[in-house]
């Protein structure tokens, strides 16, 4: 009782005492028993650290107080170890500037990544493929290893730890705002309870803590979600020959698609998607029979039939005689020689997304957010795309000596980052639908699409756009 009189009576400050709550509120109202911080980023993983990041390296952040809160360990390479893990993401060249904007990136060149210039995207089932490429061999997109970003972020972390304070194997165990939401600025700051006992206050909490958000459930913000019928097995693996290995692969097969990214000239990553049985069954077999799987799954025509394969034909000739230079060929995927041991792991995949993003005083990014199907390879980069978005709002908001954790501002989050999310989960969603079948009409239909979006080159580099941001 006594903390929720003095947290309603702390707000709002005027805006001179506003600037640095835990000394101010203090002076203001004496010593209150909580520590109190500008903004809270709960959860730690790429996106919550990246976002710490970013508000600490923020000019107008300079004189705020910062805290992350991880429930799991720190996680630092001493050294990159030489066997490459199994984690890994695709980023997309606008998620690389954000990275760069505060340091990450320089890092994380210092320690590995592989670009790739093309992505070749086919269907299991008949011959239609599309082909993303730069005319001018720009990077499409960089393969990183997860350990590879999170060792970056925590480097960057620790130049700002004057003004950003990370807490690890630290768990929130309950949020909560000792007045009902209002849209008014002077709603009370959110009370975070540890799970060591201890309490803080907030004027701003950022729920980053992944898709399971216990941010999200506090905050009482409906979730829309369901399970899909697939789990992704990851795993390392060794090519038959070393290649200049700079293309993405995926193929959809009517299990679920399959992704090749690279690593090195020798290394690529796997990422398969398919059913749960079969998906434990490619962990346990052999690694021989792992692999045939995998090599079967990227060249066996199995799936194929003469009625889709004349239909893709009679219209790929006709394309080809209205557009004869424009349409990219048919590459081969390498073929995979050994996977690394004890890389096989499997995840299963759900969607999910909140109907809101933002309430007084809480924004959501990441997974806390929305969870996305990895066949896009959009999940960090959508994290990533909330931090630039809502980095951008805050930052004019401490510049101008506004209360962070206003709505007239965090609306404007979520107006950008719900229009662009929820086009990529629908969008996702529908491919996976689309392509989760072998029935003739929507294997031609889908045929027939795929030939026509690598033909329009305008159509193709809007895809391209979208997907790099
Ligand atoms: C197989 C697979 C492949 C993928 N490939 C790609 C890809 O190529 N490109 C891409 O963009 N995305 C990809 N993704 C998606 C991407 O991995 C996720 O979108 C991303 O990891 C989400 O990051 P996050 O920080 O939002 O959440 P998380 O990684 O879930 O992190 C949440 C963090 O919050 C912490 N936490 C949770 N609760 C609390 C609490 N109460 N207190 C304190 N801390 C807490 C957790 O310990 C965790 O560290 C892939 C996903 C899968 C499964």
């Amino acid at each position: 009782m006594a903390t929720r009189l003095a947290v309603s009576r702390c707000g709002p400050l005027p805006a001179a005492a506003r600037r640095s709550p835990l000394v101010s509120c203090r002076r203001w109202f004496g010593a209150s028993a909580d520590t109190v911080y500008d903004v809270v980023v709960s959860g730690g993983g790429m996106v919550g650290a990246a976002m710490a990041c970013a508000l600490g390296h923020d000019i107008h952040f300079h004189d705020k107080k910062i805290l992350l809160l991880e429930a799991g360990p720190k996680k630092v390479l001493e050294k990159l170890p030489e066997t490459y893990s199994n984690r890994v993401s695709s980023i997309s060249p606008g998620s690389a500037t954000l990275l760069s904007s505060f340091g990450a990136w320089d890092h994380i060149c210092n320690m590995r990544y592989r670009a790739f210039r093309r992505m070749q995207v086919w269907d299991g089932c008949s011959e239609a493929l599309i082909m993303f490429d730069k005319d001018n061999l720009d990077d499409m997109g960089y393969i990183v290893e997860n350990d590879v970003i999170m060792n970056a972020l925590t480097k960057q972390l620790e130049a700002v730890s004057d003004r950003v304070t990370v807490l690890y194997r630290s768990k929130a165990v309950g949020y909560s705002w000792p007045g009902p939401f209002s849209m008014a600025d002077s709603s009370p700051w959110v009370h975070i309870t540890l799970g060591d006992g201890s309490t803080l206050q907030t004027t701003l909490l950022i729920g980053a803590d992944g898709h399971n958000s216990g941010v999200r459930q506090a905050a009482g913000i409906q979730n829309v979600s369901w399970n899909y019928d697939q789990s992704a097995v990851v795993a390392t693996l060794h090519l038959s020959e070393a290649t200049e290995n700079n293309v993405a692969w995926q193929r959809f097969l009517p299990s679920g698609p399959i992704a090749l990214l690279p690593l090195s000239d020798t290394l690529s990553s796997l990422v398969w998607s398919t059913s749960h049985d079969h998906a434990a069954q490619l962990v346990s077999m052999d690694k021989e029979e792992f692999v045939d799987a995998i090599n079967s799954a990227f060249w066996s025509d199995a799936n194929h039939t003469d009625f889709i394969g004349s239909a893709g034909s009679m219209l790929q000739y006709a394309v080809a005689l209205l557009k004869p230079s424009k349409v990219s060929a048919r590459q081969l995927p390498p073929s995979v020689a050994k996977v690394d041991a004890k890389s096989r792991v499997l995840f299963p995949l759900g969607l999910g997304h909140a109907a809101e993003y933002v309430r007084p005083r809480v924004a959501l990014i990441g997974d806390a957010a929305h969870r996305v199907h990895p066949l896009a390879g959009q999940g960090v980069n959508m994290g990533f795309g909330d931090i630039s978005s809502l980095l951008h709002h805050l930052s004019t908001a401490a510049f101008s000596g506004k209360d962070l954790g206003s709505m007239s501002h965090l609306t404007g989050y979520e107006t950008d980052r719900q229009r662009h999310n929820t086009a990529l989960l629908a969008a996702t969603d529908l491919l996976k639908r689309l392509y989760s079948t072998s029935a003739t009409p929507l294997v031609l239909l889908r045929t027939w699409g795929l030939q026509v979006t690598n033909a329009v080159s305008p159509l193709k580099e809007q895809i391209m756009a979208f997907a790099c941001k």
